[in-house]
């Protein structure tokens, strides 16, 4: 018990740490901006606001309670004392729906982490799904999410197009291996005014070639004609440029991510997101996250790690 007491002091901690705040009970993790003296813009570490958790209408639940012989005390069921976050109470009546459940011998809010415990112990994953949340995912580069795309069950992705935006909103971001070393530091922003100036130029050519006739480029609509340039020019974008996008995972997929990816062994800079990823989860719901371990590695980083893996 006092373990479990320290590690979610440890947590919040954390959280606090990193620049979280909740507001309006959707927790974020914000991510400053940084610029290079040329102007162009960096972002140093991974930006994740909660847009979307679920609102869960248990009094809804009274009309259907109530058709059942009196004596099974069903209706009793929506006046239960204890609030739960409603992403767990969600589950739990999902849960409790299968073996009719709701009379005065079923397990009580009061206990619900057990019951959510019991679920994730024996693999029993599926009422998790009910519950998603959605996140706005900034300060992340395009090779993390090549690695968070690959997560296909359960999730929903929308990302900024490389076709779509210009120049104009491009940023990049620092790895974490690069902000102490003044060196790595210098040529990272050396890098990124070159690929920023690189695109500016690429785009500036294509467009002129366009203009010029160039049929490959050419197109019937002003936007689709930008797009044409936009999507070549992009290819000499580096890894490190922003990719940001809005992620929507149901919670036995976030909770599968959170295990693979804030794993000792995940490559930093997405370990580095799915624990600001777990941090904002663990907030909006002490339940369904609360058997989670947050761990410290010799440099400094954090892994999250559960004995309940793949619910
Ligand atoms: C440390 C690390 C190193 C990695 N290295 C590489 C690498 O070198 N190369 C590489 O290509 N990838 C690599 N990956 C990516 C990895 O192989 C997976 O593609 C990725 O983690 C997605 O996880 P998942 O397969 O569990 O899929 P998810 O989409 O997260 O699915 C969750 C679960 O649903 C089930 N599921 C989903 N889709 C199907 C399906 N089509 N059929 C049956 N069951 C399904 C599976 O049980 C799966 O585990 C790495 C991942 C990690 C964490």
């Amino acid at each position: 018990m006092e373990t479990t007491q320290r590690n979610t002091e440890h947590i919040s901690d954390l959280f606090e740490k990193m620049g979280g705040a909740v507001t309006d009970g959707f927790p974020a993790i914000h991510s400053p901006v940084s610029h290079t003296e040329a102007g162009t813009p960096y972002l140093r570490a991974p930006g994740v606001v909660m847009l979307a958790r679920p609102q869960t209408n248990v009094a809804g639940l009274a009309g259907f309670l109530e058709g059942f012989d009196p004596d099974l005390n069903f209706p009793e069921y929506v006046n239960d004392p204890t609030p739960l976050p409603d992403s767990s109470q969600l589950c739990k009546t999902a849960g409790q729906l299968c073996y009719a459940s709701f009379g005065p011998r079923r397990t009580t809010n009061e206990n619900a982490a057990a019951y959510i415990g019991r679920l994730t112990s024996a693999g029993h994953g599926s009422v998790l799904e009910h519950a998603n949340f959605s996140f706005l995912l900034y300060g992340i580069s395009r090779s993390v999410t090549h690695e968070l795309v690959r997560h296909r069950a359960g999730v929903g992705f929308s990302q900024i197009s490389q076709r779509y935006v210009s120049g104009s909103v491009l940023r990049f971001v620092e790895r974490p291996e690069y902000t102490e070393d003044a060196e790595l530091h210098r040529l990272f922003e050396e890098r990124a005014d070159r690929a920023a100036a690189e695109y500016e130029e690429m785009a500036g050519r294509l467009l002129e070639y366009q203009e010029g006739g160039n049929t490959m480029l050419s197109a019937d609509y002003k936007t689709d004609a930008r797009k044409k340039v936009q999507q070549t020019a992009r290819s000499l974008l580096p890894n490190e440029t922003e990719a940001p996008m809005v992620f929507t995972g149901n919670v036995r997929a976030l909770r599968h991510i959170v295990e693979m990816r804030a794993d000792a062994h995940a490559e930093s800079e997405i370990r580095n997101l799915a624990v600001r990823l777990f941090l904002c989860l663990r907030e909006a719901d002490h339940i369904l996250f609360g058997d989670y371990v947050l761990d410290t590695l010799p440099d400094g980083t954090h892994t999250v790690a559960t004995e309940h893996r793949k619910a």
